[in-house]
């Protein structure tokens, strides 16, 4: 291919840009074909990176073979790949080729998917793809949502909405409540919100790591005598780190009694409510006035795709809508919805274009399937963990997620979390597989989360015994 650096309207004849596409889908073909090859060492320092990558700003272009090279050789060649089978660390990134397209698509048609009549098209699939997750989320008809770029502004969505339909956005001695085992996205939420640390009420989980539904009551009543507001109750439909869902039903019912707004975190669970044993678990989600789902976990979605869903869709509209004079002439009619007024973003791209097309292309009971695959493979871990007297079970397989700590079979004395942290660094040497660990209460928890439907049992098998190889080789020294 040619040199560019003359062609000041950024545009390659049509031949080269079938050339440059051909050659990237190749690449993501092979990525695809051969991601279990690669090795899941840690990738290349900060001083190895800086050496390689940093340049001046180029004035000039360079043909497209040189920069695709160095992306191949450089770049991916240092990025953990999440979709390998045997990444088993914090919650895995398991992609499907369909959904890329499908960005690839949404890149090059590049609609604004922020204002109706600027992408009708596009608008409509968002509403459809977000109608069907409201749907197997048993959500009422009056429910709405929108697609964002993540869990976290899910859940940013989701607690602005609370605060302004709640509190008129007056955070004043308002207090919200969740369990220690709440991701930190909420923290940020509300940190950004305007609430201070205190206001957040991280309740000591019970045994299971699930909300204590008696130090909830106990904490509402207490606050309520002091004279401030609790006004939000925040609860896990699976933790990432156990898997743990709290009881939903029971707050459900507590909020309501207490006139509170039920937030739901459903990032990572929520995907199990594709299957009937998932439905069961998550009972009382359909009972949320809010609820942050991530399809780019485990409905197995490239980065960047998170969903926030509110009981009335309105609720969005009237926390978000300003409609300054640049906007009057596309502000549409009442059946056009401008997604710009239902969430923090004017220019959008359209992230449903993937859910939707994966979903059609592939069906729903696939995704079914490849969910409980991952919630099998789990269990079989967890199976395996039992048959050796090396290991300690931490926490029994929760939505695809086990945790476990090297324990020996003579039960060494010594220190189990610092031999855990060795079992860990040496996987981390070896690439073999990856895995992280946990903090439960003070101990450190080998933590596999297994949603890869391309993961295998012979999988499972062989990094179980490699980590303990590892735990006979380290206890010895
Ligand atoms: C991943 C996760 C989040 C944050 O979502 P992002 O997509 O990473 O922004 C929040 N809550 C839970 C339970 C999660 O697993």
């Amino acid at each position: 291919m040619t040199h560019h650096s003359s062609n000041d309207a950024l545009q390659l004849s049509s031949e080269e840009m079938r050339t440059l596409g051909y050659q990237i889908v190749d690449m993501i073909v092979d990525h695809f074909e051969h991601v279990e090859d690669i090795s899941l060492a840690t990738r290349a320092s900060r001083h190895t990176l800086e050496q390689r990558l940093r340049e001046p700003l180029p004035e000039e272009g360079r043909p497209v073979e040189q920069v695709l090279k160095q992306l191949q050789s450089d770049v991916f060649a240092n990025v953990m790949p999440l979709d390998h089978p045997r990444f088993f660390a914090f919650i895995p990134g398991p992609n499907n080729f369909v959904s890329v397209m499908a960005d690839a698509l949404t890149s090059g048609f590049n609609p604004f998917a922020g204002t109706w009549r600027l992408a009708p098209g596009t608008a409509q699939v968002e509403l459809v793809t977000i109608d069907w997750l409201r749907q197997l989320c048993g959500l009422p008809e009056t429910a709405g949502g929108l697609f964002v770029s993540g869990g976290s502004v899910a859940t940013l969505t989701a607690l602005a909405t609370a605060r302004h339909i709640k509190l008129a956005d007056n955070t004043q001695d308002a207090v919200v409540y969740c369990s220690d085992q709440t991701h930190s996205a909420s923290d940020r939420a509300l940190k950004l919100l305007g609430f201070a640390p205190h206001q957040l009420r991280r309740l000591p989980s019970d045994a299971s790591f699930r909300l204590s539904t008696d130090e909830l009551t106990r904490a509402i009543a207490e606050d309520r005598a002091v004279g401030r507001r609790p006004f939000c109750v925040i609860g896990n439909a699976g933790t990432t780190n156990t898997g743990a869902v709290d009881p939903l039903s029971t707050i459900v019912d507590i909020c309501r009694a207490e006139d509170l707004w039920f937030h739901v975190d459903a990032a990572h669970g929520g995907a199990a409510i594709l299957n009937e044993q998932g439905q069961c678990l998550l009972l009382g989600l359909e009972q949320a006035d809010s609820l942050a789902l991530d399809p780019h976990k485990w409905l197995f979605q490239p980065y960047e795709i998170g969903c926030v869903l509110t009981r009335q869709s309105r609720w969005l509209y009237e926390t978000f809508s300003v409609l300054p004079e640049i906007l009057k002439d596309v502000a549409g009619r009442e059946e056009e919805v401008n997604f710009r007024d239902y969430g923090i973003q004017l220019t959008r791209s359209t992230r449903a274009l993937k859910l939707w097309m994966s979903l059609k292309v592939f069906g729903l009971a696939a995704f079914r399937h490849a969910v409980e695959r991952g919630i099998a493979l789990a269990e079989y871990a967890e199976a395996l963990l039992r048959q050796s007297p090396c290991w300690e079970v931490l926490t029994p397989a929760q939505l695809g997620i086990v945790t476990f700590r090297y324990v020996g079979k003579s039960r060494p004395h010594g220190d189990l979390n610092a031999l855990n942290q060795r079992i860990l660094d040496a996987m981390f040497e070896d690439g073999f597989a990856f895995l992280t660990s946990t903090l439960l209460r003070g101990q450190i928890a080998l933590r596999l989360c297994i949603i890869n439907p391309r993961t295998t049992e012979a999988d499972i098998q062989g990094t179980l015994q490699r980590l303990e190889r590892f735990g006979e080789r380290l206890s010895d020294v």
